[in-house]
């Protein structure tokens, strides 16, 4: 049997995730006004910015939490902005892990990781434990199959979110903020995990405030203020030398 992956539509090439003239907007506040931008595959792509920015807005019309009032979202080859597009399929692509941890407390750490491979991917049991098992090795967290959510802690629960994502085999992984809400002793796990998930080749578009993790691990350096793209290019360039004021500015008061 093989299982659905979700990722049907990557063949045919092209970046994983593309974005064209994005406009979003909640009642008369103007959040993002105008984004374009893409993730190519395998590439790790860093949102950085300050507050209030529209930078979760912008994952969330992404992940189709938000509905975009104007422009384009391209996800693994699926237009999430055409009206026929199967979103049930498209939401597949994508793997996503908040701030929060989002655990489903009630069910151990295994059934958190297998419990939408079975209902979604309609994976078997067997084959829905196998993956679940070995992204719990990959995240370093084995031997946790069988603790509660609870006995765990925050950066242990964020690499169990992070695991659960990757069992579902997505064409992009988005993350935001994933270790601002950890005790400063816990970052380096969680961002360890994920700098090995970019060596091994995953699709990744990261907000973040870890502006070492951006500039050792990025591809792509997004700065962003006030519903736009200020700034993009290395990290050698928007973190080490960006040409903007307002990207300065900003790199001064977090380095
Ligand atoms: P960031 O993640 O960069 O801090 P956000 O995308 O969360 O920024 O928010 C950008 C702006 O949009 C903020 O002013 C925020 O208050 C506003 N905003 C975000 N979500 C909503 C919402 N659902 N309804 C109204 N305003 C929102
Ligand atoms: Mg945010």
């Amino acid at each position: 049997m093989s299982a659905d992956t979700g990722d049907a539509q990557a063949a045919s090439g092209g970046p994983i995730v593309e974005i064209t003239g994005l406009h979003k907007a909640f009642g008369m506040l103007e959040v993002l006004k105008g984004i374009d931008m893409r993730v190519e595959r395998g590439e790790v792509v860093c949102i950085i910015g300050p507050s209030g920015s529209g930078k979760s807005t912008l994952l969330r019309c992404v992940n189709v939490l938000e509905e975009p009032n104007a422009g384009s979202v391209v996800v693994n080859g699926y237009e999430l902005t055409d009206p026929d597009v199967d979103i049930d399929r498209a939401r597949r692509s994508i793997g996503m892990v908040f701030q929060g941890f989002n655990l489903f407390g009630h069910l151990s750490v295994l059934d958190n990781l297998t419990v939408a491979q079975r209902k979604v991917l309609k994976r078997d049991a067997t084959e829905a434990e196998r993956i679940a098992r070995e992204n719990l090795d990959k995240v370093g967290l084995a031997e946790k199959a069988g603790s509660m959510p609870e006995q765990l802690s925050g950066g242990q629960q964020q690499r169990v979110a992070i695991a659960r994502a990757l069992s579902m085999q997505p064409a992009v992984m988005l993350f935001d903020e994933p270790t601002s809400a950890l005790d400063p002793e816990l970052v380096g796990d969680v961002l360890g995990v994920m700098r090995q998930l970019a060596d091994e080749g995953m699709t990744m578009l990261v907000v973040t405030h870890e502006m070492q993790f951006a500039r050792e691990v990025a591809d792509k350096v997004l700065f962003m203020d006030g519903g736009v793209i200020v700034e993009s290019g290395p990290p050698s360039k928007v973190i080490a030398d960006p040409a903007e004021e307002r990207t300065k500015t900003f790199l001064s008061r977090v380095l």
